[in-house]
């Protein structure tokens, strides 16, 4: 799956893995990514047309302490995020086209300094925050990009039911029989799942 930049002027003002640790402004937003920098940044002046960098559906549009109004987007294993968002021109559960209008810049969330684009990718496969980042290398390829992903069902913070993870993989529960009928199962869409359980996540 092919990555590309999300706004038109590809200047970028932070890279990936900028380390932070003696930024007190930023420091603690960061240091679940042991201090460094988890995306890219693009210092576009607030209301600057942002485009999804590959096709996907919208499995996040919300608020969020640090990152403000942000967007996020899967595809398979991948989910990209566009943050400090003045505006989101689109909905959870919406399926988008690559290069689609997805929303405007803006200057909102606790992290941001002044009006720029986060762009984050995750690999959504990986166990904790810090080893989903990765460094977004526009006009490639994803390496480790799959369609599909197991997910192990974890009920330590939230107990998982299907409508659970129908919501946290295509931001809404509409998807929570594609999920039963994909992996065989024939579960209730509100039981809860067993801790362990290896759940295929189908694309879209
Ligand atoms: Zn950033």
């Amino acid at each position: 799956m092919l990555i590309n930049y999300p706004v038109e002027d590809r200047t970028i003002s932070q890279h990936f893995g900028v380390d932070n640790t003696n930024d007190p402004a930023k420091g603690d937003f960061y240091t679940v990514f042991g201090n460094k920098h988890p995306g890219v940044d693009f210092p576009v002046q607030e209301g600057t047309e942002v485009f999804a960098s590959f096709p996907g559906i919208v499995v996040r549009n919300e608020y969020h302490k640090g990152m403000g109004n942000v967007i996020g987007i899967r595809n398979g294993n991948i989910v990209a995020l566009y943050a400090h968002l003045s505006e989101a021109t689109i909905k959870a559960g919406q399926i988008v086209k690559d290069r689609e209008l997805i929303g405007l810049s803006g200057a909102t969330g606790d992290a941001c300094l002044s009006p720029h684009l986060h762009f984050e990718l995750r690999d959504i496969s990986k166990p904790s925050l810090k080893d989903m980042v990765f460094e977004p290398i526009f006009g490639k390829e994803i390496l480790q990009y799959a369609d599909t992903f197991i997910y192990s069902v974890n009920n330590k913070n939230t107990k998982k039911t299907l409508v659970n993870l129908s919501k946290l993989y295509y931001g809404t529960d509409s998807y929570w029989q594609k999920i039963n009928e994909s992996n065989g199962f024939a579960y209730e869409k509100d039981e809860i799942l067993s801790d362990g359980l290896s759940v295929i996540i189908p694309n879209y």
